[in-house]
């Protein structure tokens, strides 16, 4: 079968590779019929992760079931489905606390597993024609429809941006009436906007430097902060200030909370430094969101943070160390959570928002490609070109 397999810095490449087969009873085989490229495979295609060629990228993966273990019993071939990109067994400590996302026993390194991923396990990824689905019956959602009908754009959001977004609002304590900063207006970045305004948030700021990405967060109903106008914390500080009816309403002492109470760095460690956006600043969004996030609120950092980056800017960057406005955060009470997505605890319920036309998260999806064209995506996604904000690979040409 076809697949892109990482050859070296800004080199993929789309190969013949040996077809997946059962390897276990609980296994099944899937025909991908869509599969995204992701801001987290820029990591590695840009050579900033400690990754061997060979691998096989793709953790975004959805299609139709073409064969099952003999040891599957609720998924059949045929079925439509769509896998979270978190390898996880269901079963283990982790798992049946609801964290698949440090599930034990899928990778031997360390907790959590992922397809197609740098220390991620020995998976394969599924920006191919087919791909190996782990304990099936788990990982599996089943999806109404036929493939390639007017939601398979929504539906292939649910194996990774989607509930990963939902989850950062999670991690930010994002509730009915709450106020929230997002830095980042790539794919998780809007889609914590639009999950924020799903859960009811009153206002929501995202920032970014990129026209298109932030013309998309207006159209979620955020305000778009755009960081070439000046310090992006200053303008959503500025901009609450000349709130009149905020203002009329401030109890004394409350000019203290005139930040935001949710922040969110849908970035990760390979950020712009908004005074030299030549450059990169690793630790910039996390001190942003330090220095814009009230006493007692809460920051999720949904973007990646790896513990070895060979790209690293400094000898800190590359042993994944980060200076932080510790002393700040520390004071002001914050609370900070980090880490991958547990897709699983949210993709069902997230599968039926869409469903019911309550939510059309391709609103994203700016492009479609083939198999054979991802290298010329990956490049062009890379330079974060106009129309390249969400890239889907389609293995079949039929449903490009
Ligand atoms: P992306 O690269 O498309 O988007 C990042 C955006 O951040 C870009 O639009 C860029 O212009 C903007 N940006 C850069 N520096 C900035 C700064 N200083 N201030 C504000 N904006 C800045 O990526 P994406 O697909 O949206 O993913 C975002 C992050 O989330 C990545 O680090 C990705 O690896 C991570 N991610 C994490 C998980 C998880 O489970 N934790 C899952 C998927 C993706
Ligand atoms: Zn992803």
């Amino acid at each position: 079968m076809k697949a892109v397999v990482y050859k070296g810095p800004r080199n993929v490449a789309v190969e013949d590779v040996p077809n997946p087969r059962i390897e276990a009873g609980t296994d099944c085989i899937l025909k991908i019929t869509s599969s995204g490229i992701c801001g987290s495979d820029l990591h590695m295609y840009e050579g900033r992760a400690t990754v061997d060629p060979g691998l096989v990228f793709g953790h975004e993966p959805m299609g139709v079931v073409e064969e099952v273990g003999e040891d599957v019993a609720l998924i059949k071939k045929g079925d439509r489905v769509v896998v979270p990109f978190n390898v996880s067994c269901g079963f283990c400590f982790n798992c049946s606390r609801g964290f698949p996302n440090a599930c034990l026993t899928m990778n031997p390194k360390q907790a959590g597993a992922a397809y197609g991923y740098v220390n991620m396990g020995p998976y394969r990824g599924g920006q191919a024609e087919f791909l190996r689905v782990p304990y099936a019956d788990y990982n599996c959602l089943k999806l109404p429809g036929t493939a390639g009908d007017q939601r398979e754009d929504d539906f292939v959001l649910l194996s990774d941006v989607f509930p990963t977004a939902f989850h950062s609002t999670v991690l930010a304590n994002v509730q009915a009436g709450s106020t929230v900063a997002i830095f980042g207006a790539g794919p998780i970045g809007l889609l914590a906007a639009l999950s924020s305004v799903l859960k009811g948030a009153s206002e929501v700021y995202v920032v970014d430097m990129i026209p298109e990405r932030l013309d998309k967060a207006k159209q979620v109903g955020a305000f778009a902060i755009d960081s070439t106008k000046g310090d992006p914390v200053e303008q959503i500080i500025e901009m609450r200030k000349s709130n009149k009816i905020l203002q009329q309403a401030l109890r004394p002492g409350e000019e203290k909370m005139i930040g935001v109470m949710c922040g969110i760095d849908a970035v990760g460690y390979q950020a712009t430094d908004l005074d030299q956006p030549e450059h990169e600043r690793s630790n910039v969004v996390i001190d942003d969101l330090i220095r814009v996030v009230n006493p007692t609120g809460h920051i999720g950092v949904i973007g990646v943070y790896l513990p070895m980056d060979p790209g690293g800017i400094d000898p800190l960057a590359k042993r994944g160390e980060f200076p932080l406005w510790f002393g700040k955060l520390w004071e002001k009470g914050i609370t900070l959570g980090t880490g991958q997505a547990p897709v699983k605890n949210y993709n069902v319920f997230l599968r039926d928002l869409i469903m019911t036309g309550r939510v059309k998260p391709s609103f994203i999806v700016s492009k479609h490609a083939s198999l054979d064209d991802a290298p010329d995506a990956y490049e062009r996604f890379d330079k974060r070109e106009s129309g390249y904000t969400k890239v889907i690979l389609k293995p079949e040409k039929a449903y490009i």
